[in-house]
């Protein structure tokens, strides 16, 4: 990623991708205290826009806060830096990283006088999924790791220093061969993937954990609101159980990166079998509620709205 035209966003000025530094005793690589979001930009039938930016960037504020990380622009500023960072680099489709970080004042847990610095960068995920790697999904291992406690961390940021926990829980099913990882609660519940939600359908209705471990994910939300607004499909948010993925009939993740995919396989048991599901190296049937809710998704993000979709406008900013 270093070596790359383009211009990244640091506090208020733009500076050429290359020369973008920032010192070594920079506190936030000592400690981990920073918070960023993923966003995504996509091309569509009518032009560029930015998916949800006002969320993410409500939720970039939300941790900062939560952090006690003063943040030293507006959130409307920070949209639209975010919506310049498209046209300065020439995107129409984008992956944005808005970064909260402290600066070098000072290095320990005590130190005084950090500043906050904040920075966006953007880039093309290229076809980060490919349409068949969506129809087949994952195969996943539960994770020995658990995921973080409310009183140890803040679940509702997002937080850099949270991601250690999740790639210790992904790289253990990586190399173990498996795609993904399940991540359970201190309690044993199971609270997301390694940087995606989870959900469940059993007998119709949709199920996903409470935000208590969990991130409480944007496309978490615009799935609830697909399926209960579009679908008509009743979703509860509650505690699950590891082998309620087992005995499901479908099941997937979602997050900005992965969208919607589908989770085929949890340690060794191939997730709606009993349900009539092909293997889980074939395509997911594409009468599945997943895959009508990849559709919608899909249709969503790229501002193709047509008629029943009208609702969800709001949701979109033009780059
Ligand atoms: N959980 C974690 C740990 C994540 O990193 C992400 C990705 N941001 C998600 C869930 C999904 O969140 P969102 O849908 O807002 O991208």
């Amino acid at each position: 990623l270093y070596d790359r035209d383009g211009w990244l966003w640091q506090d208020g000025e733009w500076l050429p991708w290359r020369d973008a530094r920032t010192h070594l005793l920079t506190h936030t690589l000592h400690y981990g205290m920073g918070c960023f979001e993923g966003v995504r930009a996509y091309d569509g039938p009518h032009g560029t826009h930015l998916f949800r930016v006002a969320e993410h960037t409500r939720r970039l504020a939300d941790s900062a806060h939560a952090l006690d990380m003063p943040l030293p622009f507006g959130e409307a500023e920070l949209v639209e830096a975010q919506r310049q960072c498209l046209a300065k680099n020439g995107l129409v489709n984008a992956y944005l990283k808005p970064t909260v970080y402290f600066g070098a004042e000072g290095l320990g847990l005590r130190a005084k006088g950090l500043t906050s610095h904040v920075m966006i960068a953007a880039w093309d995920l290229g076809d980060y999924i490919s349409p068949e790697a969506a129809a087949i999904g994952l195969r996943a291992l539960t994770s020995s790791w658990a995921r973080h406690h409310v009183n140890i961390s803040l679940c509702r940021a997002k937080t850099n220093g949270h991601y250690v926990n999740s790639m210790l829980a992904l790289n253990t099913a990586i190399k173990a061969g498996f795609d993904e990882t399940i991540m359970l609660d201190p309690e044993g519940h199971v609270a997301e993937a390694s940087a995606a939600n989870v959900f469940l359908l059993r007998d119709g209705v949709l199920h996903t954990p409470e935000v208590t471990s969990c991130l409480q994910g944007i496309t978490r939300d615009s799935v609830i609101r697909l399926a209960r607004e579009v679908l008509g499909i009743e979703v509860r948010e509650r505690r699950i159980t590891r082998d309620e993925l087992y005995i499901a009939d479908e099941a997937f993740v979602t997050g900005t990166a992965a969208e919607i995919l589908p989770l085929r396989e949890l340690d060794g048991r191939h997730i709606g079998a009993r349900a009539g599901a092909p293997a889980p190296d074939l395509p997911i049937p594409d009468d599945s509620v997943t895959a009508r809710l990849q559709r919608l998704y899909h249709r969503v993000t790229r501002g193709d709205l047509g008629d029943d979709l009208q609702g969800f406008a709001g949701w979109l900013t033009p780059a």
